[in-house]
């Protein structure tokens, strides 16, 4: 059974000035910084929580109405 590898720091180059974390690309990056500003590019009309794909939140809805539209 094969050893999954972590991703060492130096792969991480893009760190969140908010938090500790780092993220291996830049839109990584900025799809984090949503979870601190709130500014999601998709919002649930539902409940309010956001997404930064819309697949995501495609998904999400689901669980409210059962079927995709
Ligand atoms: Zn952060
Ligand atoms: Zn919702």
């Amino acid at each position: 059974m094969p050893i999954k590898k972590l991703l060492a720091p130096a792969e991480k180059p893009h760190k969140c000035s908010l938090c500790s974390k780092s993220f291996p690309t830049p839109g990584d990056l900025k799809s984090h910084t949503y979870v601190h500003n709130g500014s999601w590019p998709f919002k649930c009309h539902i409940c309010s929580r956001g997404f930064s794909k819309q697949t995501n939140l495609k998904n999400h809805l689901f669980l409210h109405t059962g079927k995709y539209n």
